[in-house]
Protein backbone atom coordinates (compact mmCIF):
# COMPACT_ATOMS: atom_id res chain seq x y z
CA UNK A 1 0.00 0.00 0.00
CA UNK A 2 1.26 3.37 -1.11
CA UNK A 3 1.18 5.69 2.19
CA UNK A 4 0.36 9.33 2.03
CA UNK A 5 1.75 12.45 3.31
CA UNK A 6 -0.27 15.20 4.95
CA UNK A 7 0.42 17.06 1.28
CA UNK A 8 -1.21 14.17 -0.74
CA UNK A 9 2.07 13.48 -2.36
CA UNK A 10 3.03 9.23 -2.28
CA UNK A 11 5.50 9.13 0.78
CA UNK A 12 8.27 6.37 -0.72
CA UNK A 13 10.06 4.13 1.46
CA UNK A 14 13.77 4.14 1.80
CA UNK A 15 16.32 2.67 3.50
CA UNK A 16 16.65 3.75 7.38
CA UNK A 17 19.93 4.71 9.07
CA UNK A 18 19.86 5.78 12.69
CA UNK A 19 18.51 9.37 13.83
CA UNK A 20 21.84 9.53 15.86
CA UNK A 21 23.85 9.42 12.54
CA UNK A 22 22.95 13.10 11.72
CA UNK A 23 24.27 14.50 15.05
CA UNK A 24 27.50 12.41 14.35
CA UNK A 25 27.64 14.03 10.51
CA UNK A 26 27.44 16.99 11.76
CA UNK A 27 29.87 16.65 14.10
CA UNK A 28 32.60 14.77 12.28
CA UNK A 29 31.31 13.10 8.61
CA UNK A 30 34.25 10.79 9.24
CA UNK A 31 32.94 9.69 12.89
CA UNK A 32 29.78 8.96 10.96
CA UNK A 33 31.42 6.94 8.33
CA UNK A 34 33.96 5.19 10.92
CA UNK A 35 30.28 4.47 13.14
CA UNK A 36 27.93 2.91 10.15
CA UNK A 37 29.55 2.04 7.58
CA UNK A 38 33.31 0.82 9.35
CA UNK A 39 31.21 -0.50 12.54
CA UNK A 40 34.05 1.27 15.00
CA UNK A 41 32.64 2.54 17.98
CA UNK A 42 34.43 3.44 21.08
CA UNK A 43 33.76 4.80 24.29
CA UNK A 44 35.51 8.19 26.15
CA UNK A 45 34.34 10.11 29.42
CA UNK A 46 31.83 12.33 26.96
CA UNK A 47 29.76 9.27 25.92
CA UNK A 48 29.97 7.36 29.24
CA UNK A 49 28.17 10.32 31.06
CA UNK A 50 26.16 10.94 28.35
CA UNK A 51 24.66 7.59 28.71
CA UNK A 52 24.32 7.61 32.41
CA UNK A 53 22.22 10.50 31.91
CA UNK A 54 20.22 8.71 29.13
CA UNK A 55 19.90 5.86 31.66
CA UNK A 56 16.41 6.73 33.29
CA UNK A 57 14.86 8.16 29.69
CA UNK A 58 15.97 5.24 27.97
CA UNK A 59 13.26 2.80 29.72
CA UNK A 60 10.05 3.01 27.93
CA UNK A 61 7.15 4.37 29.83
CA UNK A 62 4.63 7.56 30.30
CA UNK A 63 3.73 9.31 33.37
CA UNK A 64 1.22 12.34 33.49
CA UNK A 65 2.47 15.38 35.29
CA UNK A 66 0.22 18.40 35.31
CA UNK A 67 -2.08 16.87 32.82
CA UNK A 68 1.20 16.67 30.40
CA UNK A 69 2.25 12.92 29.58
CA UNK A 70 5.35 12.15 29.67
CA UNK A 71 6.14 9.49 26.72
CA UNK A 72 9.57 7.81 27.51
CA UNK A 73 11.93 6.39 25.04
CA UNK A 74 9.45 6.49 22.14
CA UNK A 75 10.47 4.69 19.37
CA UNK A 76 10.25 6.91 15.83
CA UNK A 77 10.83 6.66 12.24
CA UNK A 78 10.22 8.16 8.66
CA UNK A 79 9.96 6.58 6.12
CA UNK A 80 9.69 9.53 3.98
CA UNK A 81 13.10 10.88 5.22
CA UNK A 82 14.44 7.02 6.00
CA UNK A 83 15.57 7.38 9.35
CA UNK A 84 14.94 5.90 12.67
CA UNK A 85 15.07 6.06 16.31
CA UNK A 86 13.86 7.34 19.32
CA UNK A 87 13.17 10.06 21.58
CA UNK A 88 14.57 10.53 25.24
CA UNK A 89 10.88 12.03 26.42
CA UNK A 90 7.79 13.33 24.32
CA UNK A 91 5.66 15.82 26.32
CA UNK A 92 2.17 15.46 25.06
CA UNK A 93 -0.06 18.43 26.03
CA UNK A 94 -3.94 18.88 26.76
CA UNK A 95 -4.33 20.62 24.23
CA UNK A 96 -2.71 17.36 21.75
CA UNK A 97 0.39 19.26 20.72
CA UNK A 98 3.67 16.89 21.01
CA UNK A 99 7.56 18.60 22.40
CA UNK A 100 10.12 16.32 21.92
CA UNK A 101 12.71 16.57 24.94
CA UNK A 102 16.41 15.80 24.51
CA UNK A 103 18.61 14.80 27.12
CA UNK A 104 22.17 15.93 26.71
CA UNK A 105 25.15 15.71 29.70
CA UNK A 106 26.67 19.23 28.77
CA UNK A 107 26.10 22.77 28.43
CA UNK A 108 24.96 23.87 24.66
CA UNK A 109 27.55 23.11 22.16
CA UNK A 110 29.53 25.13 19.79
CA UNK A 111 28.09 23.23 16.96
CA UNK A 112 24.70 22.73 15.86
CA UNK A 113 24.23 18.99 15.80
CA UNK A 114 21.62 18.76 19.01
CA UNK A 115 19.18 21.42 17.47
CA UNK A 116 19.29 19.31 14.29
CA UNK A 117 18.93 16.19 15.77
CA UNK A 118 15.55 17.06 17.80
CA UNK A 119 14.26 18.61 14.74
CA UNK A 120 15.23 15.22 12.64
CA UNK A 121 12.61 14.02 15.86
CA UNK A 122 9.93 16.47 14.83
CA UNK A 123 10.36 15.50 11.26
CA UNK A 124 9.83 12.13 12.43
CA UNK A 125 6.79 12.99 14.76
CA UNK A 126 5.26 15.02 12.21
CA UNK A 127 4.86 12.20 9.78
CA UNK A 128 3.83 9.82 11.93
CA UNK A 129 1.12 11.83 13.95
CA UNK A 130 0.20 14.08 10.63
CA UNK A 131 0.44 17.19 12.87
CA UNK A 132 3.09 19.79 12.92
CA UNK A 133 5.45 19.99 16.13
CA UNK A 134 6.70 23.99 15.95
CA UNK A 135 9.24 23.31 18.60
CA UNK A 136 11.51 21.28 20.81
CA UNK A 137 13.78 21.50 24.09
CA UNK A 138 17.26 20.58 24.87
CA UNK A 139 17.71 19.37 28.70
CA UNK A 140 20.93 20.05 29.51
CA UNK A 141 22.03 18.11 33.10
CA UNK A 142 25.18 20.11 33.88
CA UNK A 143 23.37 22.96 34.33
CA UNK A 144 19.51 22.05 34.55
CA UNK A 145 18.78 24.26 32.32
CA UNK A 146 15.87 23.71 29.41
CA UNK A 147 16.48 25.10 26.13
CA UNK A 148 13.76 25.26 23.98
CA UNK A 149 14.21 25.25 20.14
CA UNK A 150 12.49 26.80 17.64
CA UNK A 151 11.73 23.94 14.46
CA UNK A 152 12.67 27.04 11.85
CA UNK A 153 12.37 27.10 8.10
CA UNK A 154 16.51 27.45 8.02
CA UNK A 155 16.82 24.61 10.73
CA UNK A 156 14.50 22.53 9.02
CA UNK A 157 15.93 22.97 5.63
CA UNK A 158 19.68 22.12 7.26
CA UNK A 159 18.34 19.09 9.16
CA UNK A 160 16.89 17.64 6.10
CA UNK A 161 19.96 18.46 4.03
CA UNK A 162 22.42 17.14 7.02
CA UNK A 163 20.05 13.53 6.61
CA UNK A 164 20.59 13.76 2.74
CA UNK A 165 24.04 14.13 3.55
CA UNK A 166 24.29 10.83 5.67
CA UNK A 167 22.24 8.89 2.82
CA UNK A 168 24.57 9.72 0.27
CA UNK A 169 27.65 8.79 2.52
CA UNK A 170 26.89 5.51 3.67
CA UNK A 171 25.38 4.30 -0.11
CA UNK A 172 28.83 5.43 -1.38
CA UNK A 173 30.36 3.50 1.48
CA UNK A 174 33.30 5.56 1.79
CA UNK A 175 35.09 6.86 4.61
CA UNK A 176 36.59 10.61 4.34
CA UNK A 177 39.87 11.32 5.09
CA UNK A 178 40.57 13.01 8.90
CA UNK A 179 40.30 16.31 9.69
CA UNK A 180 42.16 17.25 12.37
CA UNK A 181 40.14 20.07 13.89
CA UNK A 182 38.51 21.25 17.48
CA UNK A 183 35.61 18.40 17.52
CA UNK A 184 38.66 15.90 17.56
CA UNK A 185 39.83 16.69 21.53
CA UNK A 186 35.97 15.47 22.67
CA UNK A 187 35.83 12.53 20.34
CA UNK A 188 35.08 8.91 21.39
CA UNK A 189 36.91 7.86 18.30
CA UNK A 190 39.85 9.70 18.23
CA UNK A 191 42.01 6.91 19.25
CA UNK A 192 40.80 4.95 16.18
CA UNK A 193 40.81 7.73 13.86
CA UNK A 194 44.53 9.24 14.56
CA UNK A 195 43.38 12.60 12.91
CA UNK A 196 47.42 13.96 14.04
CA UNK A 197 48.38 11.67 11.50
CA UNK A 198 46.08 10.26 8.84
CA UNK A 199 44.53 14.19 8.38
CA UNK A 200 44.87 16.22 5.37
CA UNK A 201 47.10 18.76 4.45
CA UNK A 202 45.11 22.18 5.26
CA UNK A 203 44.64 23.02 1.51
CA UNK A 204 42.94 19.82 1.14
CA UNK A 205 40.74 20.22 4.29
CA UNK A 206 39.35 23.43 2.70
CA UNK A 207 38.59 21.55 -0.23
CA UNK A 208 37.54 19.19 1.93
CA UNK A 209 35.02 21.43 4.62
CA UNK A 210 33.53 22.61 0.92
CA UNK A 211 32.08 19.07 0.09
CA UNK A 212 31.04 17.80 3.19
CA UNK A 213 30.56 20.89 5.53
CA UNK A 214 26.61 22.18 4.93
CA UNK A 215 26.07 25.93 5.62
CA UNK A 216 22.78 26.47 8.06
S1 LIG B 1 39.04 12.26 15.73
FE1 LIG B 1 38.41 14.10 14.61
S2 LIG B 1 38.53 13.56 12.42
FE2 LIG B 1 38.57 11.67 13.60
S3 LIG B 1 36.44 10.98 13.66
FE3 LIG B 1 36.80 12.15 15.53
S4 LIG B 1 36.22 14.26 15.07
FE4 LIG B 1 36.43 13.16 13.12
Amino acid sequence: MIRHAADGLPIVEREKFPLSAVNQYLYCPRRAALIHIEGIFSDNEHTVLGSVVHGQTDIPGYETVRGVTLLRALPIWSERLGLSGKCDVVERHPDGSLVPVEFKKGKRRRFDNDDAQLCAQALCLEEMFGLIVPKGAIFHASSKRRRVVEFTENLRSFTEQAIEAVHRLIEEETVPQAVHKPQCSGCSLFESCMPEITSVPPILARANRHVFDIAP
